[in-house]
């Protein structure tokens, strides 16, 4: 049912809401209703909804304030929202649309032109979700891509700075990789660095987030999670790839992975170029102890890297 898209209609007439939500799930749309401007607010961070039609005259925060203050927020920034009121002054009209909304409507309303006017809206979200979907994820794997990565990292970055989190972030990469796409062909290749991925999600929390950085390298940053734990999730990712069969069915080949992790503690004066730097490093000595092992640094007030 949800299929067709979930909408939310905020309105003080409980008598419109009514008519709206009969006709909209007649359509097959899953409904949200909210009395008030809070009320929507609230809402909106539970349910999620597709698309919000939005009354402007209501007790409490108006609609337009509703519309700005949704719009504030980054998970609502792109949400379409669908202004239905009983003002037909221009000025109200332009004042909905600068507030953020994508369409407005007056009252009494047609309720065909108010769902064409839905469905345009849901198919703007849908274009846009699709585009942030290419631009965000890596085409092979799934995977979060590079350019996710730096704007998620400075963001965890700053506020374990700022909230006093710990954090972590681990560099993964393939063993003689080179020798796989030499060996067995670029198109195995492609099917083994998928199975990385797999391997990779499959063995780690709910909380981290894993990225295809680039080629045959991947990061994950642990959220949430104390060294010992990440330590743990990093062997255990090591220990997956040793023992699984990757390549085609007919013909398994072995692949082993190095990982380094840096671990990110309150009074670190570093950044999060220096964060990197030494997950990398760290990567760097595991592959210089032959591949196949793990090893991590603790950022220290002095900026030194302990290497266990
Ligand atoms: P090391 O053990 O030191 O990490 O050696 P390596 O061979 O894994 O590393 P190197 O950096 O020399 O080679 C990485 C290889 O990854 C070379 C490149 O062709 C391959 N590669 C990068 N991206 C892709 C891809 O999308 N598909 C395939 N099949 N191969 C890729
Ligand atoms: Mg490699
Ligand atoms: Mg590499």
């Amino acid at each position: 049912m949800s299929d067709m898209g979930k909408i939310l209609v905020v309105d003080d007439d409980r008598t419109l809401i009514r008519i709206v939500k009969t006709r909209l799930e007649a359509e097959k749309y899953k409904v949200f209703i909210a009395s008030n401007g809070e009320e929507a607010l609230r809402i909106l961070d539970k349910k999620r909804p597709d698309l919000v039609i939005l009354d402007i005259m209501m007790p409490g925060i108006d609609g337009f304030e509703t519309c700005q203050r949704l719009r504030s927020k980054p998970a609502h920034r792109h949400l379409p929202v669908i202004m239905l009121t009983a003002k037909h002054n221009p000025s109200e009209k332009v004042k909905g649309l600068d507030m953020g909304a994508v369409d407005y409507m007056t009252k009494p309303y047609e309720s065909d032109e108010l769902l064409a006017r839905i469905r345009a809206g849901l198919r703007a979200r849908r274009e846009y979700e699709r585009i942030m979907k290419m631009v965000s994820r890596d085409a092979l794997t799934g995977l979060y891509n590079r350019r996710s990565f730096d704007l998620r990292f400075a963001e965890e970055f700053s506020r374990a700075e700022r909230y006093n989190r710990e954090f972590s972030l681990v560099m993964l990469d393939i063993d003689h990789f080179k020798t796989v796409n030499d060996t067995y062909g670029h198109p195995t290749g492609d099917i083994v660095l998928k199975q990385v991925a797999d391997l990779i999600q499959k063995n780690i929390r709910k909380s981290d987030i894993p990225y295809r950085y680039g080629g045959e390298e991947f990061v994950i940053l642990a959220l949430e999670t104390d060294v010992a734990g990440v330590e743990i999730c990093a062997e255990r990712i090591r220990t997956s790839c040793e023992k699984f069969h990757f390549g085609k069915e007919k013909k398994p080949i072995s692949i082993t992975i190095s990982l380094g992790f840096s671990y990110y503690q309150q009074d670190s004066a570093s950044s999060p170029e220096d964060m990197l730097r030494k997950a990398d490093s760290m990567l760097y000595q595991a592959k210089a102890r032959g591949g196949n092992c793990v090893t991590s640094a603790t950022l220290q007030k002095n900026n030194s890297a302990a290497a266990q």
